[in-house]
């Protein structure tokens, strides 16, 4: 298996602030992250929560 280095966080994309997503971190400095299901647009502004993911999208998707 190959080493991911990306870290994944919990958190909310956009104005949609009820929906935590799993988000790839795509660039530490920058606070550059990404939802793994694909909600939002790349630039979307995104907040890292300390909630857990109910995104049903991301769920399904397997981060580990
Ligand atoms: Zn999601």
């Amino acid at each position: 298996m190959t080493e991911d280095a990306t870290r994944i966080v919990a958190g909310t994309v956009g104005d949609a602030v009820l929906t935590v997503h799993k988000l790839r971190v795509l660039d530490e400095r920058a606070g550059k992250r990404r939802a793994v299901c694909g909600a939002g647009k790349p630039n979307d502004e995104t907040d890292e929560w300390a909630r857990a993911v109910n995104c049903p999208a991301c769920l399904d998707i397997e981060t580990d």
